[in-house]
C-alpha cells in the first residue's frame, strides 16, 4: 500500500480503487487542516451557446492547492469530505465563494452577462439540517437575488430519503433551481424527474463521447444517439433545460445541435478557468458586442 501513497501521505484515489475508511478518516485530517489554511478554490467551466459559442453561463469546480501535491481534483478528496462530513465546511465555502465572485461579475458586467451559475452540492449537504439556511444566507450575504443560483445533484445524492425532497422542494419555493448532472447514467434518472422539482437536465459526457462517429452503419450511429435524443424530448416535453456537458469537438457540437441541444460545456468548448480568466473572458466578449 506504501507505493500507493503519494507525496502528502494520503493514499492516491485510483479508478475503481474503493477507499479504505482509514484513508478516508486521514485524508479527512488533511482536508481539515487545508480547510484552515485556505487551500480549496473555486474554477469556473463556462456554459456556452452552441450555436454561436456565446458564453452565457459557469459551473463552479472546487480545486485543492495542496502545499506539496500542486492542484488535487474533486476525485480525490470528495469522497472523504464526504464520508467525515467536510464536504457540509468544503461546500459552503464553494457556493459563498461563488455567490460573490458571480455578484461581481454581475456588477461589472451587467445583470444580462450571466445566467445563474451551477454549484455541485452532495447527498451529504443536503441531509445537513442547516444546508437552506447556508444557501440563503450565502445569497444575501453576495447580494444574488435567490432566482439566481442553480444547485447540481447527481442522481446518487437526491435517490434516498423523504427530508431531501423537503430540503429541494424547500429550496424550489425560494426560486433556487435544481439541475440534475451526469443524467442518464443512474438506474432511476426518470423517476427522479417525478419526485423533484429539477429545472436543468445535464446531459452525462458518457452519452456525449462518440456522438459524433458518422460510419457506414447507421444503426451503430443511432444506437450512440438515442439517449441524447431520448433526453432532449423528454426535457422539451417537461418544460426543462438541457446542458450537454463534455463536448471534446466541433463535431459533437453540430450533432448535439442537430438533435435540438442548444447549450453545452466542454473542453473544445472551454476549459474550468480561474475567475482571473472568466472575468477577461466576459470583457472581451462585451468588447466584442461594443465593437
Ligand atoms: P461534474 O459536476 O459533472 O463536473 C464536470 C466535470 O467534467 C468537471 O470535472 C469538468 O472539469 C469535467 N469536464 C468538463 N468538460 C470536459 C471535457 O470536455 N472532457 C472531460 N474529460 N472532462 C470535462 P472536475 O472539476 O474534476 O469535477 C469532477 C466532479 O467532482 C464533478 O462532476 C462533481 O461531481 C464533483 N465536484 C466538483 N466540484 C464540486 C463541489 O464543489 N462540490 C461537490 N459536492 N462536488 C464537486
Ligand atoms: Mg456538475
Ligand atoms: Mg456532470
Ligand atoms: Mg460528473
Amino acid at each position: 500500500a506504501a507505493k500507493q501513497r503519494g507525496k502528502a501521505g494520503f493514499v492516491r484515489y485510483e479508478p475503481g480503487m474503493e477507499q479504505p475508511v482509514l484513508a478516508h478518516i486521514q485524508l479527512g485530517g488533511e482536508i481539515r487542516r487545508g480547510l484552515d489554511e485556505g487551500e480549496f478554490r473555486v474554477v469556473y467551466q463556462p456554459v456556452v451557446l452552441l450555436e454561436t459559442g456565446k458564453v452565457i453561463g459557469v459551473e463552479a469546480l472546487v480545486r485543492w492547492e495542496h502545499p506539496t501535491r500542486g492542484t488535487v481534483p474533486p476525485i480525490e478528496f470528495i469522497p472523504a469530505a464526504e464520508r467525515t462530513g467536510l464536504i457540509v465546511e468544503l461546500g459552503r465555502f464553494v457556493l459563498r465563494e461563488t455567490c460573490r465572485q458571480t455578484a461581481a461579475w454581475l456588477a461589472e458586467f451587467g445583470p444580462d452577462a450571466l445566467q445563474k451559475p451551477g454549484v455541485n452540492v452532495s447527498a451529504r449537504q443536503l441531509h445537513d439540517p442547516g444546508f437552506v439556511a447556508d444557501v440563503l444566507a450565502a445569497l444575501a450575504d453576495s447580494g444574488l437575488s435567490t432566482d439566481r443560483l442553480v444547485l447540481e445533484l447527481t442522481e446518487s445524492a437526491v435517490l434516498r430519503g423523504s427530508q431531501i425532497s423537503r430540503t429541494l422542494h424547500e429550496l424550489d419555493r425560494h426560486g433556487v433551481k435544481l439541475a440534475l448532472d451526469d443524467f442518464g447514467t443512474g438506474e432511476s434518472s426518470l423517476s427522479l424527474l417525478r419526485a423533484f422539482p429539477a429545472a436543468i437536465i445535464k446531459l452525462d459526457k458518457s452519452f456525449v463521447d462518440g456522438i459524433e462517429i458518422d460510419d457506414a452503419n447507421p444503426a451503430a450511429r443511432d444506437a450512440r444517439q438515442a439517449v441524447a435524443r431520448a433526453v432532449i424530448q423528454l426535457a422539451g416535453a417537461l418544460g426543462l433545460d438541457t446542458v450537454a456537458e463534455g463536448i471534446e469537438n466541433e463535431a459533437q457540437v453540430e450533432q448535439l445541435r442537430a438533435l435540438g441541444y442548444t447549450l453545452g460545456q466542454g473542453y473544445h468548448l472551454a476549459r474550468p478557468m480561474n475567475a482571473g480568466n472568466f472575468t477577461a473572458l466576459l470583457a472581451s466578449q462585451r468588447d466584442a458586442v461594443a465593437a
